[in-house]
C-alpha cells in the first residue's frame, strides 16, 4: 500500500465506513483513522438504529448485523419525582421490522469487518491532529508526526468536532447546540426483561421518558431492551447543569432511583457506564459541508435529528457517508477534487431523505427548548390523572380537573402558544 492514498477518512463510526466501504468497493485506496484502540470502542448512542437506510445499502444486514432486538413497543413516559404516566404504542408485524436495538459498538465492528473485506485499511489508535493544508486545499491528515497524503479526505469526526473548529471550517459549535448524553448498561436476564417488558426474546423495547429523567431541564431519558441488558440514558443541554448547578452523575443517579425504573432494573447490575456528546443545533450551513479536497459526514455535518419522540442519527450517518462515497467517486473519475466538482455532494444530499427531513424539522430545536415541556408539563398530566382517577366521592369532573392540574403551572395563553408551536416545528 503506497503513503499516499486516494481517500483518507478521519472517525470510523457509521458515517465514516459506509464512505470507506463504498469507495473500496469502487477500488478507490482509502484509510480510516480512528483514535479508539479499537474499532468501535469510542462510539457511543442510545441504543436502536433505523433500517431503511440498511434495506437499501445492506440488505445483507438481517442476517450479518448484531441485532439485538427488534423495537416492538414504542413507549413515552412523562414523570414527576414519583409519579409516572406511560403511554404505549404496540406494533403489529408490519412494523416490527422498522427499527433494531443494538450495540454501536458491536454495528461499527461489523461494518468495520464488511469495509476491511472490501479492501479497506483501518488504522486504529491513531489520532488525527490536524488536515494537510496546501494552496488552500485539504491534501491529507497529519497523526502526530506523520503526514498522510490523500487526493480526498472524509471528515467523519463525530459531534465533538474539534478537527473543524481548530482550522475554523466551520463556526464553533455553542454551548446550546450541544447535548451531554450519558448511558448506563445494566444486565438483567433475558427471561425477566421479556417478563417485565411484556415481550418476546425477539422483541425489544424503546422508551423516552421526560420531565423527571433532566430533572426538568431541557434534555430527557431513554431506555433500550437488548437482549440481555437494559440501557437507560439521560441527554441534557450543555448549559443547563451549568446554569442550573446541577451534577450530571447525581440527575442520571436519581433517575435510575426513581421508583418505577427501580422496579424495572430490580436485580440487574451495571456493567457500563459511557458519555458523549450529541448535537442539538440541526445541520451545518452548505457552506461548511465541502471544500477543496474535503466533505464532511455524519454528526460532525450535524446530520442528528431530535423530534421529541425520535432520535436518529446513525440512519443520517450512513447516508450522509453513501452520498459523499458517490460524490468522490464521480470527481475521481474526473480527476478532480476542487470544491466546485465536490459541490455535487450538496445536491446529492438535498435528494436524499437528509434535507428533507432536516428541513421539516428545523424549527424543532427551537421547539423543544421551551423548559416547559420538561417542567411543567409532565406535572399537569401526572396531576390531571391522579386527579381524575381518584374516587373518594368528590366529583371530578374532566375539564375542571384539568384546569385544576394546571393552576400556577400553565397558563391557557401558553397551551396555546406551545400547541401552536408544536403543530408549526414538529
Ligand atoms: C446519548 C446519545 C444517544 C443517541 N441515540 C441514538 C439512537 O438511539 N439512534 C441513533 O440512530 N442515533 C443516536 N444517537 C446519534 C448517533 O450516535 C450519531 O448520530 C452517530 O453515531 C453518528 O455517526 P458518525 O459516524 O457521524 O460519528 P460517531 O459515531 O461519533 O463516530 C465518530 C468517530 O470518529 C472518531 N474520531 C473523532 N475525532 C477523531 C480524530 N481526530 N482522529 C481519529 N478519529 C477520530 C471517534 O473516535 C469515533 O469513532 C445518539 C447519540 C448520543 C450521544
Amino acid at each position: 500500500m503506497s503513503e499516499k492514498f486516494d481517500v483518507a477518512i478521519v472517525g470510523a463510526g457509521p458515517s465514516g465506513l459506509t464512505a470507506a466501504y463504498f469507495l473500496a468497493k469502487k477500488g478507490l485506496e482509502v484509510v480510516v483513522l480512528e483514535k479508539g484502540g479499537e474499532l468501535g470502542s469510542k462510539n457511543m448512542y442510545g441504543g436502536r438504529i433505523y433500517t431503511h437506510v440498511l434495506n437499501r445499502y445492506f440488505p445483507e444486514y438481517t442476517r450479518e448485523a448484531p441485532v439485538e432486538r427488534w423495537v416492538r413497543k414504542e413507549q413515552l413516559y412523562f414523570m414527576t419525582k414519583n409519579s409516572a404516566v406511560k403511554l404505549e404504542f404496540f406494533a403489529d408485524d408490519a412494523f416490527l421490522k422498522e427499527s433494531f436495538t443494538a450495540y454501536l459498538t458491536k454495528f461499527v465492528q461489523w461494518l468495520g469487518k464488511k469495509a476491511e473485506e472490501a479492501g479497506v485499511l483501518i488504522a486504529t489508535g491513531v489520532r488525527v491532529d490536524s488536515l494537510i493544508l496546501e494552496d488552500n486545499t485539504v491534501k491529507g491528515v497529519i497523526a502526530g508526526d506523520d503526514k498522510l497524503y490523500a487526493d480526498y479526505t472524509i471528515i467523519a469526526e463525530g459531534a465533538n468536532t474539534l478537527l473543524l473548529d481548530n482550522l475554523n471550517l466551520k463556526p464553533m459549535t455553542k454551548p446550546e447546540e450541544v447535548a451531554l448524553g450519558v448511558k448506563e448498561v445494566f444486565r438483567l436476564d433475558e427471561e425477566r426483561i421479556n417478563e417485565r417488558f411484556g415481550v418476546n426474546s425477539e422483541e425489544g423495547v424503546a422508551g423516552l421518558l421526560v420531565g423527571f429523567p433532566s430533572l426538568g431541564s431541557i434534555g430527557g431519558g431513554f431506555l433500550y431492551t437488548m437482549k440481555n441488558e437494559i440501557t437507560l440514558g439521560v441527554v441534557i443541554r450543555l448549559d443547563e447543569p451549568v446554569k442550573k448547578k446541577i451534577k450530571m452523575y447525581e440527575v442520571v443517579e436519581d433517575f435510575r432511583m426513581h421508583p418505577l425504573i427501580k422496579k424495572l432494573l430490580r436485580d440487574s447490575y451495571m456493567i457500563e457506564y459511557s458519555a458523549h456528546f450529541v448535537l442539538e443545533r440541526g445541520k451545518l450551513p452548505d457552506k461548511y459541508l465541502y471544500g477543496d479536497g474535503y466533505l464532511v459526514v455524519g454528526a460532525a455535518a450535524g446530520f442528528e435529528l431530535n423530534t421529541g419522540l425520535v432520535v436518529r442519527g446513525v440512519d443520517l450517518a450512513i447516508e450522509s457517508g453513501k452520498q459523499a462515497a458517490d460524490t468522490i467517486i464521480e470527481a475521481h473519475e474526473k480527476g478532480k477534487q476542487d470544491k466546485q466538482t465536490l459541490a455535487s455532494y450538496i445536491s446529492r444530499l438535498k435528494n436524499s431523505f437528509i434535507y428533507r427531513e432536516l428541513e421539516a424539522f428545523k424549527k424543532a430545536p427551537r421547539f423543544l427548548s421551551n423548559e416547559r415541556l420538561y417542567n411543567q408539563y409532565p406535572e399537569v398530566v401526572n396531576e390531571f390523572l391522579k386527579e381524575i382517577l381518584t374516587v373518594n366521592g368528590t366529583p371530578r369532573r374532566l375539564y375542571s380537573t384539568f384546569r385544576k392540574a394546571m393552576r400556577n403551572k400553565v397558563s391557557l395563553l401558553d397551551l396555546i402558544r406551545d400547541g401552536l408551536g408544536a403543530v408549526r416545528s414538529l
